[in-house]
């Protein structure tokens, strides 16, 4: 029994190409017309489709079986609309998401270091006696209220001091057990080695555990120890190069005076500058 293509009815030759659409036996011509309805879906241009469907329907207008075909195709076109659909609720959801989770970073980020959100400070704590301290990244800011506790320990200076790491030569650092526990930077002016000065310098910041944790202030003393070392290496080589240069600029300047007042000669000095500019 002979073969009819399902579409526009023409007989399919025993050699003849057949294609499966829809589960019915169509020939090449119609397979590439209903191919290019459907690839403008798969492309997801929907006015496209619109339009190649009316050709599509137009041209096969007087076939019996055109219906089958046409459902077909709108099947496709439905089913890839709502998988769109779906996927932009996914991403909607997705962002939405995203969104809160950003939101949630951000609040944890203002409960940690306080309202006043400065991507430089990192850790901001009230001590005890009307201290508080504000770390940034290259500095310390160490505020001290007039408190009762401030000024029974001689200690009621109003005011800020800014301590930046670079002027630092190290920390001192004591937990709170059963007394006050300190956190001090020492710099080259101040006298970081009078134990018991440590509560009352202005460079101190003390606490107990019940404004802070010693946990906390073991993390805070670390971040700073860390920032003032980085910093230490990172001006240390920098500040050897510089003082080297301008020491010998400094001697080379001498001993052309040397050389104008005539002291040494032309060579002797030529020497000279050759060996400090180590050419
Ligand atoms: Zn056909």
């Amino acid at each position: 029994m002979a073969d009819y293509c399902k579409l526009c009815e023409r007989k399919l030759g025993f050699f003849a190409s057949k294609y499966l659409v829809n589960n019915e036996n169509i020939c090449e011509d119609c397979y590439y017309a209903h191919k290019k309805v459907k690839d403008c879906i798969l492309d997801l241009d929907i006015e496209a489709f619109e339009r190649n469907l009316d050709e599509f329907k137009n041209k096969f207008s007087e076939k019996d079986n055109l219906e089958i075909f046409v459902v077909h195709l709108n099947r496709i076109r439905d089913s890839k609309l709502l998988e769109i659909e779906k996927q932009k609720e996914e991403n909607l959801e997705r962002e939405k998401k995203q969104k809160e989770d950003d939101e949630k970073t951000q609040q944890e980020i203002n409960e940690r270091i306080g309202p006043f959100y400065n991507q430089d400070l990192v850790y901001t704590i009230d001590g005890v006696r009307g201290r508080h301290i504000d770390v940034y990244k290259d500095k310390v800011v160490l505020t001290t209220k007039v408190t009762f506790g401030s000024l029974i320990s001689h200690n009621a200076t109003d005011g800020e001091k800014t301590i930046y790491y670079s002027d630092c030569i190290g920390i001192q650092f004591k937990q709170s057990k059963l007394a006050i526990g300190y956190l001090q930077l020492e710099t080259a002016s101040s006298s970081g080695n009078n134990k018991s000065d440590n509560f009352f310098n202005e460079n101190s910041f003390t606490f107990d555990t019940s404004v802070v944790s010693n946990e906390k202030m073991v993390e805070v003393s670390d971040y700073i120890k860390s920032r003032i070392d980085a910093i230490k290496k990172g001006k240390d080589s920098s500040a050897t190069v510089a003082n080297n240069a301008v020491s010998n600029a400094d001697e080379l300047l001498k001993f052309k005076q040397l050389l104008d007042m005539g002291v040494i000669t032309q060579e002797e000095f030529d020497a000279k500058k050759k060996q400090l500019l180590g050419l």
